[in-house]
């Protein structure tokens, strides 16, 4: 078989699995809205990564779906295991717990001493800041965590 041949085998091959996917994916969709069940619900009972099902079926997963826990915002979100953060209020938590200086826009403020980060459970006594948001408390490794996560720009999870 000459090179441009292969080549073209491949071409067809790749095509007709692409197309084999698609129809898979939107069965999986209609299946998936049918039932009503949560994505992660789903994922977890077909003992399949969320991720991959969320692929597959074209949907967000569901701590994507999620809103801030800071700022009860919908924009881009670095999630925890039951905690949000959004993009926008990475760095002012962070301006928060280095400096003190709070955006007025959003309330936050240095977490009481007895309190944990919702990310990653660190007591205030073992971070070097703590900050609490409406709905979420982060402390400054997982400030740092959550600014690598956005400059790799991939969905990843702390945990
Ligand atoms: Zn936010
Ligand atoms: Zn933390």
């Amino acid at each position: 078989m000459r090179l441009s041949d292969e080549l073209g085998a491949l071409r067809a091959e790749v095509a007709r699995l692409d197309a084999a996917r698609r129809r898979a994916g939107d069965h999986v969709k209609k299946v998936l809205n049918a039932s009503k069940m949560p994505i992660g619900a789903a994922a977890a009972a077909l003992g399949i990564p969320e991720q991959h099902l969320a692929q597959l079926a074209q949907r967000v997963p569901d701590h994507q779906a999620r809103s801030c826990s800071f700022c009860t915002g919908q924009g881009r979100l670095v999630a925890g295991p039951d905690v949000n953060i959004c993009w926008e209020c990475v760095p002012r938590a962070k301006a928060m717990g280095v400096d003190g200086e709070a955006d007025p826009s959003v309330p936050m403020w240095v977490a009481a001493a007895d309190s944990r980060c919702s990310f990653c459970g660190k007591l205030r006594a073992q971070a070097e800041f703590l900050v609490k948001g409406l709905g979420g408390i982060i402390c400054d490794e997982c400030v740092i965590l959550a600014e690598e996560i956005m400059a790799e720009d991939t969905p990843e999870e702390i945990s």
